[in-house]
C-alpha cells in the first residue's frame, strides 16, 4: 500500500529520508525554500516544490492537509521548525515527525504537538559510544529516559555456556530476549539455551544494570 509523505527540509538528515522513501516506491512530497535543493531533488520525489513552510497559505496551496505523514527536517533554523511543526499540527496533519537540534528544541516540539521528534545527532553519537566502549556492543537502542536495547555478541567466556549458567538476569539485571544466529532469530530463548561463537544476543535492561553488563565485556 502506498502511503504519502512530505519531507520538508533537504540538508542531509531530510534528504536522505526522502531519497529512502522515494526508493521504497513511496510517494514523496520534497519541500525547500531554497531552488538549488529543489532542483537536486526533482527526479527523486514524487513531487518537489520550492516552500517556505512557515507560510501556512503556501503549505495549504500544496495541498499538505491530504498528506498522512509529514517529517519537518529544518534543523539549524530552530524558529521555522518550531512555527512548522504549529502549521502542521493546526492543519491536523495525522503524523508529524521532526528533527530536533538540541534538548530545549526537542521539549518545546513535544509540547506544540509533534508526534514523534529524533534527534540523530545525538542517538548516534551514544550508539557509537557504546559500540567503543566494547567491540561486542554492536547497537544500542534508547527505549526511554532510563531503559535501553543493545545488541551483544557472545563473547569468549560465554560460548558454550548456557543463559541459565551466565545468569546475566541474577548477575546484572538485564534480560535476554533474543538471540541472533547467523540468518534465525530466536525470540525469548529457553534458559537451557547453549550459546555459539557469532551468537548475538538482544538485551534489555535499565541503564544502570546494561551498563555494569558493558563493563563486564569490557574485560572479556
Ligand atoms: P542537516 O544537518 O540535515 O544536513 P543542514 O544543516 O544541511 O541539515 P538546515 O539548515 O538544518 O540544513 O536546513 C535543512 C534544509 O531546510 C535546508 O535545505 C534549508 O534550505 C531548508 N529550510 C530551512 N528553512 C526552511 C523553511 N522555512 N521552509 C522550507 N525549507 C527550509
Amino acid at each position: 500500500m502506498k502511503r504519502e509523505f512530505a519531507v520538508i527540509g533537504l540538508g542531509r538528515f531530510g534528504g536522505s529520508i526522502c531519497r529512502e522513501l522515494s526508493r521504497e516506491g513511496m510517494d514523496v512530497l520534497a519541500i525547500d525554500n531554497d531552488e538549488d535543493k529543489i532542483n537536486e531533488f526533482k527526479n527523486i520525489a514524487t513531487y518537489a516544490v520550492v516552500a517556505d513552510s512557515t507560510d501556512e497559505a503556501s503549505l495549504k496551496e500544496l495541498g499538505i492537509k491530504n498528506i498522512d505523514h509529514v517529517i519537518v527536517a529544518i534543523g539549524d533554523n530552530i524558529q521555522a521548525s518550531i512555527l512548522t511543526t504549529v502549521i502542521l499540527n493546526d492543519l491536523g496533519i495525522n503524523r508529524i515527525t521532526v528533527k530536533a537540534q538540541n534538548d530545549y528544541h526537542e521539549k518545546i516540539l513535544n509540547k506544540i504537538g509533534a508526534d514523534h521528534v529524533v534527534h540523530p545527532e545525538r542517538d548516534m553519537g551514544k550508539r557509537i559510544a557504546h559500540s567503543i566502549i566494547s567491540n561486542n556492543i554492536l547497537d544500542y537502542l534508547e527505549l526511554s529516559d532510563d531503559h535501553s536495547i543493545v545488541e551483544v555478541k557472545a563473547s569468549r567466556h560465554m560460548i558454550g555456556k548456557t543463559l541459565v549458567d551466565l545468569d546475566i538476569r541474577a548477575n546484572y539485571g538485564c534480560n535476554v530476549v533474543a538471540i541472533k544466529r547467523g540468518t534465525d532469530i530466536n525470540v525469548s530463548p529457553l534458559a537451557e539455551e547453549e550459546l555459539r561463537e557469532g551468537d548475538i544476543m538482544i538485551v534489555i535492561g535499565a541503564d544502570k544494570d546494561i551498563s555494569r553488563f558493558e563493563k563486564h565485556l569490557v574485560i572479556d
